[in-house]
Parts: C-alpha cells; sequence; structure tokens
C-alpha cells in the first residue's frame, strides 16, 4: 500500500498520518513524499480517512517507490565504516576477489589504502561457478578482513550468500555485498533489509535495471535505506570482455534512483588491462565510486586473477582516476594517518595529475580565445570587452570553494584574462619565438 503526499503536505500533517497508520499497528516507511505500509488492505484507505496532505493511495503497487529519485530528489547518500558514497568524493573500494590469507589481504589492505582506496573489499564466502573451484575461507576469511581492517584502517565490504551469514558478517564488516548471482535471492534481501547494516547491491548478470531497483525497493522496504547499488556487467553475445558492462545504465540509475551508484570494472572486463580504461569511463558516466580487484600476485590468486590489478598498476589508476575525478566535478580520497612517506608521494602525483589536467584545459582555453577574436573580426566588435572580463572574474570567484578564497581565484584568473588579451591580439601573427617575454599589453 502507497500513500503518496501532496506537496503541501506540512510535517505536522505527515506526523498525523504515520500516527494514524501506527495506531493500527503497522509500520509505516517514510521517504519524501512517499509513505509505504507494508499491508494489502482497504483499512489504510479509512484509518486515513479526512487526514490532510494525502494525494493519492494505491492499494497494490507494483513498481519501486521508496528507491525512486523522486522520492530523495537531492540524492541520498550512504555512510560505511565513516565512509560517505554518495557525495562528492568518487570513492575506491579495493582489495582481492577471495580472503586468501592473512598476509595475502594485509598486504593489499595496506597498499590500496596507501595510494587513497577509502574501503577494502574480499570475499570469505564466494559464489563460485563450479563447485570445485575455491569457495573462500568462510568465518576464517571475516577474521582474516576484520584483522586486515585493523591493520590499514580501512572500512570492509564483503558478500553474504545466505540469510545465516548475515549475523556474523554483520559484526565484522562493515558493508554487506549482495554478488550478481543473488539479486534476486529474496530471503537474503529482507534479511538485510531487516538489519541496518550498509548493502552493497550488485546487478544480476541476466538482470534488467527495473529488476536491480525492485531488488533494492525490498531492502529499503523491509526497513533498511543504507543501499548502494552496482553495476558490473551483464551478459550478451559479445565474449571479448568477461560481462559487458552497461555504461547507459549507471547515467539512467542516477537519474531513475536516489541511491548511490558504483561500478566494478574488474568483473566487467574479467581483463586487468581494460580495467583502467573502464574505471575511469565510469567516473566520466557519474558513477559516485568504483569497485576494483587487486592481488599482490594476480598470476597466483585462488580467483579471478585475471582480472585483478597488481599493487603498482592499482597505482597508476588511482593517479589518472584523480585528474578525472576533478573534471567530473569529483574530489578524491582526503590524506590519511599512517604510511606517511607513500602518502607524500601519492599526494604529490594528485597534484601533478591535476596540473596536467589545469595545463590541458588552459591550452583548450586559449585556442578557443582565438575562436573568439576571429569570430569577433568577422562581426566587426572590438576585440577588448572589459565587461565580459569583469564577468569571468565575478563568476570564477564565486565558483572556487575553501580553502582557496574569492580574491586568491580572482588574482590567478586575472593572469590568465591577461594572457588571452595577448594570445587574442597576437592572431594572425607568427607564433613568438621561444623564450620571447610576454607581459602586459596596452589597453585599447
Ligand atoms: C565479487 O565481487 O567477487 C563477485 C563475485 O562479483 P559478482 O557477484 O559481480 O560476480
Ligand atoms: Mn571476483
Amino acid at each position: 500500500m502507497l500513500v503518496k503526499l501532496t506537496d503541501a503536505c506540512r510535517p505536522s500533517d505527515l506526523e498525523a498520518i504515520l500516527e494514524a497508520l501506527r495506531g493500527e499497528g503497522w509500520e509505516p516507511r517514510h521517504r519524501g513524499r512517499i509513505v509505504v505500509v507494508p499491508v494489502e488492505s482497504g483499512r489504510v484507505a479509512h484509518a486515513l480517512a479526512g487526514l490532510d496532505g494525502i494525494e493519492s493511495i494505491d492499494p497494490q503497487p507494483t513498481d519501486y517507490k521508496l528507491v525512486a529519485r523522486d522520492a530523495c530528489p537531492e540524492g541520498s547518500r550512504v555512510v560505511a565504516g565513516g565512509v560517505e558514497i554518495g557525495g562528492r568524493e568518487l570513492i575506491v573500494i579495493a582489495g582481492p576477489c577471495a580472503v586468501e590469507s592473512a598476509e595475502q589481504v594485509e598486504e593489499v589492505a595496506v597498499a590500496v589504502a596507501s595510494v587513497g582506496a577509502r574501503m577494502l573489499r574480499g570475499g570469505a564466502f564466494k559464489p563460485r561457478t563450479s563447485p570445485y573451484a575455491f569457495q573462500g575461507l568462510g568465518v576464517e576469511g571475516l577474521e582474516l578482513l576484520a584483522l586486515a581492517r585493523q591493520r590499514s584502517g580501512l572500512p570492509v565490504v564483503t558478500e553474504v550468500l545466505a540469510p545465516e551469514e548475515v549475523p556474523l558478517a554483520d559484526e565484522l564488516a562493515d558493508m554487506l555485498q549482495v554478488g550478481a548471482r543473488s539479486m534476486q535471492n529474496f530471503p537474503l534481501l529482507k534479511a538485510l533489509g531487516r538489519g541496518r547494516q550498509p548493502v552493497l547491491l550488485k546487478r544480476g548478470q541476466g538482470s534488467t535495471v527495473d529488476e536491480l531497483l525492485l531488488a533494492a525497493e525490498y531492502i529499503v522496504f523491509h526497513g533498511n535505506p543504507h543501499v548502494v547499488l552496482c553495476e558490473r556487467g551483464i551478459r550478451t553475445f559479445e565474449t571479448t570482455t568477461r560481462n559487458t558492462l552497461d555504461m547507459g545504465a549507471v547515467a539512467a540509475l542516477k537519474a531513475l534512483t536516489h541511491l548511490p551508484v558504483i561500478v566494478d570494472p574488474s568483473h566487467a572486463a574479467g581483463r586487468s588491462d581494460l580495467v583502467p580504461a573502464i574505471a575511469k569511463a565510469a567516473c566520466a558516466a557519474g558513477a559516485d565510486g568504483l569497485l576494483v580487484e587487486v592481488h599482490p600476485s594476480p598470476a597466483t590468486a585462488r580467483s579471478d586473477g585475471a582480472q585483478a590489478l597488481d599493487p603498482s598498476e592499482f597505482a597508476a589508476l588511482m593517479r589518472d582516476l584523480a585528474a578525472i575525478a576533478v573534471l567530473c566535478g569529483r574530489s578524491m580520497a582526503a590524506s590519511r594517518p599512517g604510511a606517511q612517506a607513500a602518502e607524500l608521494a601519492r599526494l604529490r602525483a594528485h597534484i601533478d595529475a591535476i596540473d596536467a589536467a589545469v595545463a590541458s584545459l588552459l591550452s583548450e582555453r586559449f585556442r578557443i580565445v582565438l575562436d573568439v577574436a576571429r569570430v569577433k573580426d568577422a562581426l566587426g566588435l572590438s576585440l577588448h570587452s572589459p565587461e565580459r572580463e569583469q564577468a569571468v572574474l565575478e563568476r570564477v570567484a564565486r565558483l572556487v570553494e575553501p580553502p582557496l578564497e574569492p580574491e586568491a581565484a580572482r588574482v590567478v584568473f586575472e593572469a590568465i584574462v591577461e594572457q588571452a588579451r595577448l594570445v587574442a591580439a597576437r592572431r594572425g601573427a607568427p607564433a613568438p619565438r621561444d623564450g620571447s617575454p610576454v607581459g602586459p599589453t596596452p589597453r585599447p
């Protein structure tokens, strides 16, 4: 039963509606303009008769409602072990496919933490296609993950296959993963819905976007709003990659739901050489984070070694992502305590990547300045427009965020505008020889 509230519904109207429903012994769930009552009964309409703020009552909704973008237009954020997913920061979760030993998981955890991963992944209960394949270390694997969390400071995400695994995993991990093969394991979804632990819900390899959202709705409907979705590729006729990453689904999900959406490039690619490109594309497509498999020695991994990055490949990916994240309006991990020397190198690499992006953007900006000059020539307009320059400076001063002060941004952009004027004034003239001085241009 779904109750839709009017735009004019006041907090006191909502409270009266929730009270009336609770008075009947039901547990209503509320999000934005939606109230869901987990019963199918004409008694709901009866209980709400005469109350204000109700637009409609749908006795039997079939579509997802609580996870729909409408219910929370600003987007929801999920906090797992202190890490917020769904905000401005691109959250990278990294670690081995399966926990194999204390040394293996600890080595990866420390390595990925030192280059900016925010969470550690690792499977203790493994869903394997063949019953003869390594099935994971089970409870021992969970304990090793908890130790690696202590050593690296990274919160942990791990997969649960069955409802009876939830309580222990809940105790030892910070976020529970529902794997692609379990996306429609309804008893598992209901068990996770009854808890409060954040859930990472992966799209089934044969599931539509709608089915993924309805699986998420199960968890939220049963009481747990902390759900993050993960696109990890679907089965198609294509066999070059292990799965076909549905990048369109990432963009679509961001519009259809308020839940955070992350991408797993590793299971999509099935080959480590393709992982960086897919990861970078996912960031550009609007993903809130990435789930990447990393192994200290991929060649000897007990599962999914072909798609695992080694720590140095992962470090290179993190450097590339730093530049792309900036262009996508996102930030990446802030400095972490510990591993100070590695941290300094990582932060410098991050700055280098950002400088490369800034240099490339500035070059493009100056090319456009020349185009503008040509258009102005054709229109017979004066090259110098003080009002436009003023508007540019005021706009950037409004755009910057602390610790960059508006005044400091103004100074930087005054220099850019000044150089742009020089470049425009020289249009058509031969390029200056190396080292020719650039100085202030006389204003026309
Ligand atoms: C995994 O993350 O290790 C995993 C088994 O992934 P998926 O469920 O997407 O196949
Ligand atoms: Mn795997």
